[in-house]
């Protein structure tokens, strides 16, 4: 059954391990305030990953978010335990100067470093340090059908820097298919020019293979979404949709929009790349220089 060494029965101890231990994964959703992100979060707990596993009971209808808030749940399958948990965060740009709006999010961010660097210098540290790191943020880029506004490019910028980001259009029902793809390549091109590095990035590409398949995902960025809360019936099923005076769209239908795409791509493809993406470079950044500073 094993070869001479017997290395596959690492993968084997490997996964055993993890088993045990579980793994914490956080995300978080950034954007204007009305663009939906917190309708997506509850799309995204309600969704086929976590519906089988958990019953959340979510309060009715959703109220303006003021805080940043934290939503956690608990995802088992087979055995393997999954700490998710969803940031949200207070819409910006409400007010008429947005200037520096992006600071809580930078410092909640780099408070969330700053708390794993402290653990790990501790002498007695933890044998596994709480991970409240954001390996990944959402950011929603409000459907005009234009160009990338320059507040969202300067987010972009600075987000991109500290942390793993992935554009969306929100609210992408409200454009044609034509409209959104011709958007998207726009989006694509203003992330270009203004130098703004998106996940997943080239430079991070592995090999072959995983530029082959990043390839496809950076095609396909920025993912155009729709979110809901709400289940209707649809050929007998219920699904999650919203429904419109042309019928219902299937947030979970890849015909309909992206949802799926990036729900796949955070949870299912590269939930372990965003988490090494996060610790070996973004992580890494920040302990180097706070420990330059060394005023710990
Ligand atoms: P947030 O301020 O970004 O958290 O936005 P909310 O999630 O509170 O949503 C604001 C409003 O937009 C609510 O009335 C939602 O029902 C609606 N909404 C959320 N997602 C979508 C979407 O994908 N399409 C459309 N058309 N409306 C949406
Ligand atoms: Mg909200």
């Amino acid at each position: 059954l094993f070869g001479y060494v017997g290395i596959e029965s690492v993968l084997d101890q490997m996964r055993r391990k993890a088993v045990k231990t579980g793994f914490e994964f956080n995300i978080m959703v950034v954007g204007q305030s009305g663009l939906g992100k917190s309708t997506l979060v509850n799309t995204l707990f309600k969704s086929k990953v976590s519906r089988k596993s958990c019953s959340p009971s979510f309060e009715e209808g959703i109220s303006k978010t003021v805080n940043l808030q934290s939503v956690s749940h608990v995802i088992e399958e087979k055995g393997v335990k999954m700490k998710l948990t969803v940031i949200d965060t207070p819409g910006f740009g409400d007010q008429i100067n947005n200037l520096n709006c992006w600071e809580p999010i930078m410092k909640y961010i780099n408070e969330q470093y700053e708390k794993y660097l402290k653990e790990e210098i501790n002498i007695n540290r933890k044998r596994k340090i709480p991970d409240t790191r954001v390996h990944c943020c959402i950011y929603f880029v409000p459907p005009t059908g234009h160009c990338l506004r320059p507040l969202d490019l300067e987010f972009m910028k600075r987000l991109g820097k500290v942390v793993s980001v992935v554009p969306v259009i929100a609210k992408s029902d409200t454009l044609t298919l034509d409209e959104r793809q011709r958007f998207k390549e726009r989006i694509r091109q203003d992330l270009w020019t203004n130098g703004i590095k998106v996940y997943p990035q080239k430079e991070y590409d592995e090999d072959t293979e995983d530029r082959i398949l990043n390839d496809k995902i950076r095609e396909k960025i920025p993912f155009a979404v729709v979110g809901t809360d709400k289940e209707h019936q649809v050929n007998g099923k219920n699904v999650l949709g919203r429904k419109t005076k042309w019928g219902v769209i299937e947030v979970e239908n890849v015909a309909h929009c992206e949802f799926a795409n990036l729900r796949d791509l955070l949870i299912r493809s590269h939930l372990q790349d965003l988490k090494d993406v996060t610790h070996n470079i973004h992580y890494e950044t920040y302990r180097v220089r706070r420990l330059n500073e060394s005023n710990l």
